[in-house]
């Protein structure tokens, strides 16, 4: 147990390492790529952009420029200069408007997005971007005058990525490209803003780059998930049947030591002057010692027998038989046998049917459920035996009102050597073969074997077998 959880603990342990390993490269790789992607638009940009101002220094914003200029030279005119004196609300609502107006004209008039969109398609990129502007620095001049509209504080104090809180500036920085800053003074405004693009399919892009690294490090993560379950799967049967052996050599040495014992005290009686005088004593002796080793014979039998059974399928003799007088015998002398142990209820729905048994095998199936229900009940043993069929099939019922088995072992019940461990296994003895024979016999005739069974409230064995 202690071991299963070292093993458990350090494979999850592993696990957890490995999938936050993957996750961290996965993640490494994303940001460089990230990187990377922000980096080839930047400099593409760039370089489109220093090509055109070679021709034009306001190239791309020609149209807005002159339409700020004209907008600005009225502002300055008719809400500035004619007025003597503002106060301090009018200003700054005045200087709010401005900013709004200015933005708006830069957004609408600009053909920077237009040039670049194609320009990047020329180069076989992706063209569709969202852009944004935002204006850091802007005054309205005159000859002699100068009103501060609007001043970043930020680009101020030299960090240059835009208005906003703390929280929205980290967003920007992830999603946007700083593609260029202009500076640029016409003759009624002097401006400072920031040119951003944003490409929407990003996250796609990087994904469709990225699938083969993210599949390669699902896949190992995957592989190796599935190996330790196989493995420590597989470390868990073998426990479980080394476990069932040595209950079984257990079980065994038992079975075979209360035969030999029997035997042994036999002889030393037979030994006995006062014996030796009585011949009906002798005799009774011999039967017993006899009886005892015909028992052991039998336990021997059981024994090599399961280890060829492992070795070869083993040899049916098949013959057709009437399958409901064939169980009525079994019942019968199942009761004699046991100098009638148990009340058995028979009813039998098969008029007649014949199928092709081997009648030993047969017997030997019926009977280890008969023992068991008797050997498996806390009072009075109560056994039914109900014989039905269907189109098939023929199936036998072998219902008793014993202990009964829990949810848990009903899966394990028909497995070699397996036991109910529940303090009984030296009270009630037993090799844990019994049920292993009746499920391999009714498998080799074609058919099975089931369990339903409540703890206390009994058990119901059913045998399927072909007609
Ligand atoms: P054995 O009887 O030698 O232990 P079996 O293979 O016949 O081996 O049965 C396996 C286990 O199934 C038993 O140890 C017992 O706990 C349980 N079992 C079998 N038959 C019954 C029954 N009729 N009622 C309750 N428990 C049963």
């Amino acid at each position: 147990m202690k071991q299963k959880n070292t093993i458990l603990l350090f494979g999850t342990g592993s696990i957890v390492l490995l999938i936050t390993i993957q996750v961290y490269l996965v993640l490494s790789i994303w940001n460089q790529k990230n990187e990377s992607f922000d980096l080839r638009y930047k400099s593409l940009s760039q370089d489109y952009i220093s090509r055109l101002s070679r021709f034009n220094s306001n190239a791309g914003f020609d149209t807005a420029y002159i339409l700020i200029n004209t907008y600005a030279e009225q502002v300055m005119r008719k809400e500035i200069l004619s007025k003597k004196s503002f106060n301090e609300t009018d200003l700054s609502a005045l200087k709010k408007q401005v900013l709004e107006d200015v933005t708006k004209i830069l957004v609408l008039e600009q053909d920077l997005s237009s040039f670049l969109s194609r320009y990047f398609a020329s180069q076989g990129y992706e063209k569709d971007f969202n852009f944004k502007i935002e204006i850091n620095d802007l005054r309205l001049i005159d000859f002699d005058t100068r009103v501060d509209i609007y001043t970043n504080p930020d680009f101020m104090s030299g960090r240059r990525i835009g208005a906003g809180s703390i929280k929205d500036r980290s967003k920007i920085q992830k999603s946007r490209i700083l593609v260029n800053s202009y500076w640029t003074e016409e003759n009624y405004f002097r401006m400072q803003f920031d040119y951003y693009i944003d490409f929407q399919d990003k996250k796609q892009t990087l994904l469709k780059e990225m699938s083969a690294s993210l599949f390669l490090s699902v896949f190992s993560i995957v592989v190796v998930a599935l190996l330790f379950m196989i493995t420590f799967r597989n470390l868990i049967e073998e426990r479980r049947l080394s476990n069932l052996k040595t209950d079984f050599i257990n079980n065994m040495t038992h079975e075979l030591k209360t035969p030999l014992s029997t035997i042994t005290v036999a002889g030393k009686t037979l030994e006995m002057e006062k014996i030796r005088s009585d011949p009906g004593k002798i005799m009774e002796t011999a039967r017993l010692i006899g009886k005892q080793s015909i028992h052991l014979n039998q336990l021997i039998n059981l024994i090599l027998e399961i280890s060829m059974w492992e070795r070869t399928q083993f040899q049916l003799d098949k013959k057709q038989v009437e399958v409901d007088e064939l169980i009525k015998d079994i019942v019968e002398s199942f009761i004699s046998g046991c100098s009638n142990c148990a009340k058995i209820t028979q009813s039998y729905d098969i008029e007649g049917i014949k199928t092709d048994l081997d009648v030993v095998y047969f017997t030997t199936m019926v009977n280890n459920l008969l023992t068991n229900a008797v050997k498996y009940s806390d009072k009075e043993p109560e056994i039914k035996v109900e014989v039905t069929k269907d189109k098939d099939f023929v199936y036998i019922k072998v219902a008793d009102n014993g202990i009964g088995i829990n949810r848990n072992d009903q899966k394990h019940i028909f497995d070699k050597f397996y036991r109910v461990s529940t303090g009984n296994i030296h009270k009630i003895k037993g090799l844990g073969l019994g049920l292993y024979y009746v499920k391999r016999i009714a498998e080799s005739h074609g058919g099975d074997v089931t369990v339903e069974s409540k703890p206390g409230k009994g058990s119901i064995f059913t045998i399927s077998l072909p007609y």
